[in-house]
């Protein structure tokens, strides 16, 4: 028998993510990564331009972060949380607290971003139940919102580019509205809101919540929009007696400029879901944070209890990197170090709009996007960046970036210089 190569392996038994089984996309082995580089096992070091998908906000092997998980590996990787509790998720509730939405008080520790979002919505239903309204069960969205994989966050991600689509009427019917059109950039239209108005009029009877990604809405299009569509569906939510849900799970921990991305609207929603970068990219965990009023009714209601309490919940290895994630964030001057990026990313990505078949470049704090006018050959692009020495795994028709922080002046420029010529060179049909 032939002796298999790891790669042979990977490829025969290992699924990836959103890729086929029998004609899976290649995938390149990582052997160390450090900063802002990703070395492959034949030794040659990619630029990270995608912070693990906006986890790595301090890059790879952190000394600090490392120090973190060894110390806290010391004491106990792990203990159940019914019955118990912990330094290190007290630290991060403080440190949470501190910097999240003022009116938001009550902490909730899930395992990942789908399970903080559908934490998120049985909160909103048994909020409602609690407060005697059974049939507000059900949630309305913007299209292109992308909340995650698990089911009934699934049901309110775009219902076109989504997974409705595939899991079809397995999935919970939602109300969707229209993206948001107007950008972060443009003037101001109250017309955008208009339709989620009136489905709210229609169905508040209906509704537990409207859930969104303020500001950002990531991997459904990476589009980029105004603030002002926060407050008026807070508004509305507040008129038509709805939760408002923020999925801050992609756009939290500086991202987009501020520490989240509320902050560019002053709106404060009923419940907040945050992921990723909470841990520096350490591990998975992420938080749906309440207020008092939500979680009084939850608990005065007839279940008396909120009823979701994960096996991992609040892992204190976890806890204990995102807590230093945090106060390694909040130490430095990240305003500054967002600025840098985004002034970079506008030197060398906006003079891509001229190309005809650039569809649009945006950029908004650390996030950089390109949108051609078709959907990219993802297996040959991939592999030409990596050639050139970068990280950028592009999907659809966009290409974007959102490196770690800690990424130097000189290593972003190099990661941004080849990407453009890469798109560039896609006009002669060689990328
Ligand atoms: N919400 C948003 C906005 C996300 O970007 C993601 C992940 N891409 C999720 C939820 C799901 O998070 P996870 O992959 O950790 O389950």
């Amino acid at each position: 028998m032939t002796e298999t190569t790891d790669l042979e392996f990977d490829l025969a038994h290992i699924w990836h993510p959103y890729t086929s089984m029998t004609q899976p996309l290649p995938v390149f082995k990582v052997k160390q990564a450090y900063g802002a580089i990703i070395e492959l096992e034949d030794g040659s070091q990619l630029i990270d331009g995608m912070s693990s998908w906006w986890c790595a906000i301090h890059g790879y092997n952190h000394p600090e972060l490392n120090q973190a998980v060894t110390e806290q590996l010391q004491k106990m990787s792990h203990i159940m949380f019914g019955g118990f509790t912990h330094d290190p998720a007290i630290q991060l509730g403080k440190l949470l607290l501190k910097i999240t939405p003022p009116s938001l008080d009550k902490i909730f520790y899930a395992d990942s971003g789908s399970v903080a979002v559908e934490v998120a919505l049985k909160m909103a239903v048994q909020y409602w139940v609690s407060l005697g309204q059974p049939i507000k069960t059900n949630f309305v969205t913007p299209r292109s919102g992308y909340h995650g994989d698990t089911w009934n966050a699934m049901s309110v991600c775009d219902p076109v580019t989504g997974m409705h689509q595939i899991f079809g009427t397995s999935l919970p019917n939602r109300f969707f509205v229209p993206a948001p059109k107007v950008g972060f950039y443009e003037e101001w239209d109250q017309s955008d809101i208009a339709e989620l108005e009136q489905i709210l009029k229609l169905q508040h009877k209906n509704i537990a919540g409207l859930i969104l990604e303020p500001i950002v809405q990531g991997a459904g299009g990476m589009r980029f929009y105004h603030p002002e569509y926060l407050r008026q569906a807070k508004l509305l939510c507040e008129k038509y007696q709805v939760l408002l849900i923020f999925d801050e799970i992609a756009t939290g921990f500086g991202r987009t400029g501020k520490l989240f991305a509320w902050e560019h609207a002053q709106v404060e929603p009923d419940i907040m879901c945050i992921g990723k970068g909470l841990t520096g990219g350490y591990m998975t965990l992420s938080a749906t944070l309440t207020s008092q009023k939500v979680a009084e009714a939850i608990s005065q209601g007839e279940a008396s209890v909120f009823m979701h309490g994960p096996t991992f919940m609040a892992n204190p290895l976890a806890c204990a990197v995102a807590v230093k994630s945090t106060e390694i964030l909040l130490a430095q001057d990240w305003q500054a170090t967002i600025q840098r990026i985004e002034k970079q990313l506008q030197q060398h990505l906006l003079p891509l709009s001229t190309l005809n078949y650039v569809q649009d470049v945006r950029i908004l704090g650390a996030i950089g996007v390109v949108e051609l006018t078709f959907n990219v050959d993802m297996k040959t692009l991939q592999q030409e960046f990596v050639q050139r020495g970068i990280w950028i795994r592009p999907f659809g028709k966009l290409v974007y970036v959102m490196p770690p922080y800690v990424i130097s002046e000189t290593e972003l420029n190099r990661l941004l210089e080849q990407l453009v010529e890469v798109v560039i060179l896609m006009q002669e049909g060689v990328a």
